[in-house]
């Protein structure tokens, strides 16, 4: 019996943006990637000033793996700062949040487009246990 396919999760590519050092080409200098949900972290927690609880429920998550992301993107953020590393922003675990994302229920598998009112309730069983389905191109790859 062939093995039954994940859904099929389509979301546009994400935004590419380097930041390098002026004056040094970038094939001499290391490069760092952030990804765009550590991106996502440091733009909620230190660029509009959210709680770290706050900012844990704008990304769906919780506030662990908040925590752990938001460190992660300032340690990043840091080393490029001091060792004057090339930053690059792309990929990672995420969805997009301007309609294109799915929502999972953990509870009974149903999924849900982000266009649904209430993104905080299953709409098949009303668990409020919901994730967002990720997309990592290259885990994935790796992982199969
Ligand atoms: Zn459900």
């Amino acid at each position: 019996m062939p093995r039954r396919k994940r859904h099929r999760i389509v979301t546009r590519e994400p935004p590419v943006s380097v930041y390098k050092p002026a004056g040094i080409p970038a094939k001499e200098l290391d490069e760092i990637l952030v990804t765009i949900d550590e991106f996502e972290a440091i733009r909620l927690a230190d660029f509009e000033g959210l709680s770290q609880r706050e900012a844990s429920v704008e990304m769906h998550i919780s506030q662990p793996t908040f925590n752990r992301v938001l460190s992660s993107a300032r340690g990043k953020v840091a080393k490029m700062l001091v060792q004057g590393f090339v930053l690059r922003i792309e990929g990672g675990r995420y969805v997009l949040t301007d309609g294109s994302g799915t929502l999972e229920c953990l509870d009974c598998g149903a999924t849900m487009d982000m266009s649904s009112e209430d993104k905080s309730t299953c709409k098949q069983c009303g668990s409020k246990r919901l994730r967002w389905l990720r997309w990592d191109k290259k885990k994935r790859e790796s992982d199969e």
